[in-house]
């Protein structure tokens, strides 16, 4: 029996994907090269966007059509927040596609609950419309711990370690604590045994995730924050490289500050979600910080870390925003000089305070005016800083084989820039220093010092 998995999201997901193929594996399945050769296919979504949760139907669609096309009936689970969200309704809504909705905290169940699944079908070839579906939605207000199971990391060079689950902050557009439940932190034990299980299986780079990275504290070690953890990971014999995501930047503490400074394998990025440039649209947006603020610590990053590269998350056309709100999106954006930002148009997601209080009363032309003049001023900006990085050499921590060429190397530097050069794949999951020679508008090329 084969399985293949669909992820769509954040690296939270992606995480969440990794624990579900090793509890598959654990239990006899192999993973499949792609959803016709397999018997289970599981997608893993997001609602952050409703633009993502879009995306879940039309895949639905796509594997019903696969199935008719090629006789086949694969198991179909859908995993993650949306199916969260959703439940029941999901079912409902996919008309007898979907056999499983499994809750963001019911991941251990997915073998135990394909297998009945599996066990009860209708007999092949009565493709759809299936059984019933099965769900499993839980509370996660009554679980306390979550030991996360077996891992199989998809990466050969970079591992996730979920540290925090959830969130408590209920930003006004924000799905995620509907979705992954209330703030739960992972033991400090917890978080260096799979950081050593991800050194011993030979991943260099170690990822700290949680919705606000920076709000950790140790449940078994009350002297243990995220300052830290971060000094105990780095004491992990293997590791070279340590990231996280995402700080919150009321959190983001004159400690953290010098811990990404002097803690040579952390690396010198950080991605510092703004959401506006406004004070008065983060206060509508609950951001609890304003925009001095945000600028403020922005200035004492730099000063501490002078390599240090910047990315963040943008929304445009919030409820009520205006255009003198937006242009203070622009001006901050460019006095920062982010090296990347992610940017969307504001869409309601259930549950939200903005959903169920705030007309979302900017109209989908003027949002798709604004994020245009956002993304062209980013292309600027990150385009001169590309250039500006001409000539300069930098650590590379290869992680991929290009795709255009198989003499072709890409891996990224401490401060998360994408870096193409010549090389060998044996050099994969090596630091390696390469000069910049070129600059393209996502990426750079350049060649390792010899
Ligand atoms: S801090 Fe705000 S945006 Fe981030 S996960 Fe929590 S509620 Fe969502």
């Amino acid at each position: 029996m084969k399985y293949f998995i669909e992820t769509y999201g954040c690296q939270m997901n992606v995480h969440d994907s990794e624990r579900m193929a090793g509890l598959l594996e654990q239990s006899g399945y192999d993973p499949a090269d792609s959803d016709r050769d397999a018997d289970i296919v599981v997608i893993n979504t997001c609602s952050v966007r409703e633009r993502a949760e879009d995306k879940l139907y039309t895949r639905l669609g796509e594997i019903k059509e696969m199935g008719r096309d090629h006789g086949r009936d694969p198991l179909v689970v859908v995993a993650g927040c949306v199916a969260q969200q959703e439940g029941p309704k999901l079912i409902k809504r996919s008309k007898g596609i979907v056999d499983l909705v499994i809750g963001t905290q019911q991941v251990k169940m997915l073998p135990m609950l394909a297998q009945q699944a599996l066990s009860e079908r209708p007999p092949a070839g009565s493709l759809w419309p299936k059984a019933d579906g099965r769900i499993a939605i839980d509370n996660p207000y009554e679980d306390p711990s979550f030991p996360l199971g077996v891992v199989r990391r998809g990466d050969p060079v970079r591992s996730y370690v979920t540290i925090i689950e959830g969130c408590n902050d209920f930003c006004a557009f924000c799905v995620v604590p509907y979705t992954r439940g209330h703030e739960r932190m992972r033991s400090r034990a917890e978080i260096l045994a799979d950081v050593r299980e991800a050194a011993d299986s030979g991943r260099r780079e170690v990822q700290l995730l949680g919705q606000i990275v920076n709000h950790y504290q140790a449940p078994d070690d009350p002297s243990c924050d995220f300052p830290a953890l971060l000094e105990a990971v780095q004491e992990v014999p293997g590791i070279d490289r340590i990231r996280f995501a995402s700080p919150h930047p009321r959190h983001t503490s004159a400690r953290l500050i010098a811990a990404v400074r002097d803690l040579p394998k952390v690396c010198k990025h950080l991605h510092l979600p703004v959401q506006s440039g406004s004070s008065r649209v983060l206060a509508l947006m609950r951001r609890r910080h304003t925009r001095e603020e945000y600028l403020d610590l922005v200035a004492r990053i730099r000063a501490a870390i002078p390599n240090v590269q910047l990315s963040t998350d943008i929304i445009v056309g919030f409820p009520g925003e205006t255009d003198a709100d937006f242009d203070e999106t622009l001006s901050l954006t460019e006095a920062v000089g982010y090296h990347g930002i992610y940017s969307f148009k504001y869409s309601e997601r259930p549950n939200t305070l903005a959903a169920k209080r705030m007309p979302d009363d900017v109209t989908d032309a003027e949002k798709k005016r604004r994020i245009v003049a956002l993304q062209s001023l980013q292309r600027s900006v990150q385009s001169n800083l590309f250039q500006r990085s001409i000539g300069t050499t930098h650590e590379v921590l290869v992680d991929a084989t290009s795709r255009r060429h198989e003499w072709e190397l890409t891996g990224r530097t401490s401060g998360n820039t994408v870096v193409n050069f010549p090389g060998p794949p044996e050099w994969l999951g090596k630091l390696v220093d390469v000069t910049i020679r070129r600059a393209g508008p996502n990426s750079v090329w350049g060649e390792t010092v010899m």
